[in-house]
C-alpha cells in the first residue's frame, strides 16, 4: 500500500485527527489571547463593584480604613474618599499605603460632576492614556452620610498586567502549539495507521480469498466491528469451501451416475447391431435393458434438477390446505402395476380424511419417494404399511417395509445426497441416493418433523409429520 492515499482510510482518519487537534488549538488560541482581554476585565469590574459595596459598608466604622487598605492590596486597587473641594480624606493604594496625598490636577473634577448629575450615584469607566499605552478603569460612587457635602469613593484600578500577561501566554502558546501540532501529527498517523491496518489485512485475505485459496483465515482486529467482519468473512470462507467441495462431489458422483447407464446403452446397442440384430427375443431382452437404462438416465436427471431447485431456494412453496389420505391414494394408484404384476401388498390404516397445511404437489413427492424406496428395499414378503394417524396438532404419515432395513451407523448419514448403503445396493433397484434427500429438503421447507426407525433384517419405518 501507498503510504499517502488520499482516498485512503488511514489519510483520512489522519487528516481528521489533524483538524480535531487544530481546532482544539484554535479554542485554545481564542480563549486566552483574544477573549481574556475582555474577560480580564469584566473580572476587574466585578472585584471594584464588591471592593466598593464592602468599603460603603464599612464607611462609618471604625475599622473602615483597615478595610480599605486590605481591600486595594489584595485586589490591587487604588482607593481614594474625597470631598467637594477635592480633599482626600482617606486614600488607599495597592502598595498598602494610606498616606493621603493630593490627586495630580485633580483628576477627579469630571467625574465628581458626572456622579452628581447621575441617576444611579455610581459611573465605570475605561481610560486610556496613550502616552503610556495604559489602560485602566474609574469607578465613582458618592459615599453620602448624610452631610450636607457629598462624599466621594473613588477607586482605580489598572489594567497593565494583562497586557504582559498576554505576551507570556502568546510565547507560551506558540512553543504549546508547535509541540501539539507536531505530537499530533505523529500520534495520529500512527492512530490511523492502526485503525485501519485489520482492514487492510482483511482486503489482503480476501483478496486471496477471490483467488480461490478457501485456506485463508481473516485475522482479528482490535476492535468489535474489526472482529465481527472477520468472523463473518470466516464464516462465509467455510461455507464457501464447502459448497465448493459439495460442486466438486456432485460432479463426480453425476458423471459416475450417467456414465454407468450410458456404458450399458451403447454396449446394449453394439450388441443389437452386431449379434442379436436377427434375433427378436434376445433382441427385445437387449432394448429392454437400454430402455431401462434410459428410465434410469432421465429418472436421474430429474432428481438432480428438482433438488437444486429445492435446495438452491429459488423455489417457493405453494402452501394450500389439503386431504393428506387423498393425496396418498393418488400416489399408490401409480403403484398398482407392482402390486399386480410384483404381487406387492399395500396394508393401509388411513383416517377418512387428513387436512394439512403444505405445498400439494412437493408432498407428493415424498410420498412417492417413500413408497419407492419401501418397495425398492422391501424383502420377499412383499408387505408394505401406510399409516395415516391424526395428532393434536399434526398429521403422522408413516410408511412401514419388511426389508432390509438400515444399520444403525448409516442411519444419519442416508439423507445424505448420494448417499447409498452399502450392501443393499444391488443394480436391480434404480436408485440415485438423491431420493431422500430431496424428502428431507422438501419437509425441512414445511418445517415439518420427520425421520426413520430400522432394524437390519426386520425393515424400516419412515415417518413425518405435517401441521393441520
Ligand atoms: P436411492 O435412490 O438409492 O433409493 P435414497 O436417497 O432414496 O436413494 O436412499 C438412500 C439410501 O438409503 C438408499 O440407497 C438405501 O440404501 C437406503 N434406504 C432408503 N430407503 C430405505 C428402506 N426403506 N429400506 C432400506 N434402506 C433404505
Amino acid at each position: 500500500m501507498k503510504l499517502i492515499n488520499p482516498k485512503s482510510l488511514t489519510f483520512k482518519l489522519w487528516v481528521y485527527f489533524m483538524l480535531f487537534a487544530t481546532v482544539i488549538l484554535t479554542i485554545l488560541w481564542l480563549l486566552q489571547i483574544i477573549f481574556i482581554d475582555r474577560y480580564y476585565q469584566s473580572m476587574r469590574i466585578k472585584d471594584i463593584e464588591k471592593a466598593a459595596n464592602t468599603i460603603t459598608s464599612a464607611y462609618s466604622n471604625e475599622d473602615f480604613e483597615e478595610v480599605m487598605r486590605q481591600l486595594s492590596f489584595q485586589k490591587g486597587l487604588t482607593v481614594h474618599v474625597i470631598d467637594t473641594e477635592g480633599h482626600i480624606l482617606f486614600s488607599a493604594d495597592m502598595m498598602g499605603s494610606t498616606q493621603p496625598r493630593k490627586p495630580i490636577d485633580n483628576i477627579y473634577d469630571p467625574a465628581m460632576y458626572e456622579l452628581a448629575q447621575s441617576a444611579t450615584g455610581e459611573i465605570m469607566h475605561t481610560i486610556s492614556d496613550p502616552r503610556f499605552r495604559d489602560q485602566s478603569l474609574i469607578y465613582g460612587r458618592i459615599l453620602s452620610d448624610s452631610t450636607e457635602d457629598n462624599i466621594y469613593l473613588f477607586i482605580h484600578a489598572s489594567l497593565i498586567p494583562i497586557d504582559s500577561t498576554i505576551r507570556i501566554l502568546k510565547n507560551q502558546l506558540t512553543y504549546i502549539s508547535i509541540i501539539l501540532i507536531l505530537l499530533a501529527f505523529l500520534i495520529s498517523f500512527y492512530i490511523s495507521r492502526r485503525l485501519s491496518k485489520p482492514i487492510t489485512r482483511i482486503t489482503e485475505s480476501a483478496s486471496e480469498l477471490a483467488k480461490g485459496n478457501y485456506n485463508v483465515v481473516f485475522d482479528k482486529g482490535e476492535y468489535s466491528e474489526v472482529n465481527f467482519l472477520s468472523d463473518t468473512l470466516n464464516y462465509a470462507t467455510k461455507e464457501l469451501a464447502k459448497t465448493e467441495s459439495l460442486r466438486r462431489e456432485l460432479i463426480a458422483n453425476i458423471s459416475h451416475d450417467l456414465r454407468t447407464p450410458l456404458t450399458m446403452v451403447k454396449a446394449y446397442a453394439e450388441m443389437v447391431r452386431d449379434l442379436s440384430g436377427d434375433n427378436p427375443t434376445k433382441r427385445t431382452a437387449h432394448l429392454k435393458v437400454i430402455i431401462d437404462e434410459a428410465d434410469r438416465l432421465s429418472t436421474l436427471v430429474n432428481d438432480i434438477l428438482d433438488l437444486s431447485k429445492i435446495q438452491s431456494g429459488t423455489t417457493t412453496l405453494n402452501v394450500v390446505e389439503f386431504d393428506l389420505t387423498k393425496t396418498v391414494n393418488q400416489v399408490l394408484q401409480r403403484f398398482h402395476v407392482f402390486a399386480e404384476r410384483d404381487g406387492y401388498t399395500f396394508h393401509l390404516n388411513l383416517s377418512n380424511q387428513a387436512n394439512v397445511k403444505g405445498d400439494k404437489q412437493r408432498i407428493e413427492q415424498v410420498v412417492y419417494n417413500l413408497i419407492s424406496n419401501a418397495i425398492n428395499y422391501s424383502s420377499e414378503d412383499k408387505h408394505i404399511t401406510i399409516n395415516i394417524q391424526e395428532l393434536e396438532n399434526s398429521v403422522r404419515f408413516e410408511v412401514i417395509d419388511s426389508g432390509i432395513g438400515i444399520p444403525k451407523e448409516e442411519l444419519p448419514y442416508i439423507w445424505d445426497r448420494y448417499y447409498k448403503v452399502k450392501e443393499n445396493h444391488k443394480r436391480a433397484i434404480v436408485g440415485t441416493g438423491l431420493g431422500l434427500s430431496i424428502i428431507k429438503s422438501i419437509l425441512l421447507m414445511h418445517n415439518a418433523s420427520f425421520g426413520v426407525d430400522s432394524k437390519v433384517g426386520a425393515g424400516s419405518t419412515f415417518w413425518f409429520e405435517l401441521k393441520k
